[in-house]
């Protein structure tokens, strides 16, 4: 999406070798023409999916999730974080480990809000090494639901989590693609 790259160029800021921060529009201030768009693209890309409802992670899926929903007219659903967490019956959980907080939590679904046979399309901010779609799949195969595909807005190639989802078989769109980082500056994948 080139309105994306070229976001990323203008105001992504490079940090070491495997990290990129775009808080200026996605992570902590937030731009919703961006998002919009960003959600119609999604909407356009999974239009045959027939999705019943979006999920994703809090915080920073939350924005690109919500838009999404709205353009294909499906409720949006975002697990929680929970740093210590006592077992509920009501609730669905996994274990993620933050790649950029290097910490695990605990995402918690409440089990109201998605329901067998339902058709998931999970959305996030960042595709690193694949830990926070891993658990919102853990949750779908919970609660029986099916996801019919992950819509991620920055994808870097060089790590995992693509070869990871790759091999569960599961249909990954991506709205920017990042081969590198190449002296504090972005090369996009092509
Ligand atoms: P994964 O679970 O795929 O290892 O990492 C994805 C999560 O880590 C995303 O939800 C995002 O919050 C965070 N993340 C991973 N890489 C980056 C990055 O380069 N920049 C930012 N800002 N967040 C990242």
């Amino acid at each position: 999406m080139k309105l994306l790259e070229e976001r990323i160029k203008q105001d992504g800021r490079v940090i070491g070798t495997e990290v990129l921060k775009v808080d200026n529009f996605l992570n902590h201030q937030v731009d919703p023409a961006l998002m919009k768009a960003m959600g119609d693209e999604f909407a356009r890309l999974f239009a045959d999916a027939k999705v019943d409802k979006v999920l994703t992670v809090e915080s920073s899926g939350i924005a690109p999730a919500v838009f999404t929903a709205l353009a294909l007219n499906v409720p949006m659903v975002f697990a929680r974080k929970k740093k210590s967490l006592t077992l509920s019956e009501d609730h669905y959980t996994a274990d993620v480990y933050s790649f950029t907080k290097q910490e695990t939590n605990h995402v918690i679904v409440d089990k109201r809000f998605i329901q067998p046979g339902e058709r998931l399309l999970l959305i996030d901010d960042f595709l690193a090494n694949g830990q926070a779609v891993e658990g919102m799949m853990q949750i779908a195969e919970a609660a029986d639901a099916e996801v019919v595909g992950v819509g991620i807005v920055i994808e870097k190639t060089f790590q995992k989590g693509r070869a990871l989802l790759d091999e569960r078989d599961v249909r990954v769109e991506s709205l920017a693609r990042i081969a590198a980082f190449e002296d504090g500056e972005v090369i996009f994948a092509d």
